[in-house]
């Protein structure tokens, strides 16, 4: 089940890499793939549930730019006269998988603009507000979960989403991201602090892992320490610039690596919902929503592999074994 509007098409800057195309090309490859697909209209978010992880400071800011007209922040995130509310329309998009989750199992929100980087105080990196922290905020308010796992697959770190939960038991952020790459954060010995000491884990992973190396990170340290939390909700954001035609990442994945994530998320939990985080090229952002949207349904998909250098796979075996010994410390690794 998707969530979807065309209304998120109106955050818009042409010659931006996040830019309304994306969900355009998403939505016209589902269509033809999909026979039966079913798409739920998002609602806004309101403003107590977006300042329920944001400063009022901020809220204000965002809405305040954009009824201005628009600007920028910083040097790659914009803002336009209607990015405001499509933003609340984003967050409300993925409080609305999360109600979808709670009812039918799992759920898609297909939004923009993204989430991830946006912090308590701060939208950067095409991040306005912070929308899976928003929809994870809401399911622990409305006592939909006690335990709420966010795993973070974009090939960005998810510096907001980790700050806004850092002190957070009742929050497991795992991030599989690449390092060194945007925003610069998301290092092994980032733990969280606090009661939330032990609840970020963080795994990064050079560029040039392919296929292989990813999903051995992913079974090896992200499932086990996900299985040990035991979460009555998974959230995914789900970014797939780790795909090796991405113009802005330099990971190698295939479809593979998405249909095994689909298929390996819906084991840990009974309800689960992806947000969109990144994505940029069109075509490997449409083919990775389908496949994991088929590994979540157990659909096949036409086989396909990514190839990694050795050089590759030793140093993911390397870094493997570090952050094995960093983790253990809070988890069975
Ligand atoms: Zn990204």
């Amino acid at each position: 089940m998707i969530v979807y509007s065309d209304e998120y098409l109106r955050h818009d800057s042409a010659g931006h890499p996040e830019n309304a195309s994306r969900l355009k090309a998403v939505m016209g490859y589902l269509k033809d793939k999909l026979e039966a697909l079913r798409i739920v209209e998002p609602r806004r978010a309101t403003q107590s549930e977006v300042c329920a992880v944001h400063s009022e400071e901020h809220y204000n800011y965002i809405r305040a730019l954009s009824e201005a007209g628009g600007g920028n922040i910083g040097m790659d995130t914009y803002v336009n006269r209607d990015s405001f509310f499509v933003a609340l329309l984003a967050a409300g998009g993925a409080i609305t998988a999360v109600n979808l989750a709670a009812q039918e199992g799992y759920a898609f929100a297909l939004v923009r603009p993204p989430g991830h980087h946006a912090t308590r105080d701060q939208a950067m990196g095409f991040c306005l507000f912070n929308n899976i922290a928003i929809a994870a905020r809401y399911a622990l308010e409305q006592g939909i979960a006690k335990r709420v796992l966010i795993l973070d697959i974009d090939v960005h770190h998810g510096n907001g989403t980790q700050d806004i939960f850092y002190s957070s038991p009742e929050v497991l952020f795992i991030s599989l991201h690449q390092h060194p790459l945007y925003p610069g954060t998301g290092y092994v010995e980032e733990l969280g602090k606090g009661e939330g000491k032990g609840y970020t884990v963080n795994i990064p992973l050079p560029p040039g892992t392919g296929d292989e190396s990813y999903l051995r990170a992913l079974e090896e340290i992200a499932i086990p320490i996900a299985e040990q939390f035991s979460p009555d909700l998974v959230l995914v954001s789900a970014g797939y610039d780790t795909a090796r035609e991405d113009p802005l990442g330099g990971m190698l994945l295939s479809q593979r690596s998405y249909w095994q994530i689909g298929r390996k998320v819906k084991t840990l939990c009974s309800k689960v919902a992806f947000t969109l985080e990144g994505g940029y090229s069109l075509s490997a952002l449409s083919r990775g929503v389908y496949a994991t949207l088929a590994g979540l349904s157990r659909i096949e998909v036409e086989e396909t592999r990514s190839e990694e250098t050795t050089l590759v796979k030793a140093e993911v075996e390397k870094r493997l074994k570090e952050y094995r010994h960093v983790l253990r410390e809070y988890w069975d690794v």
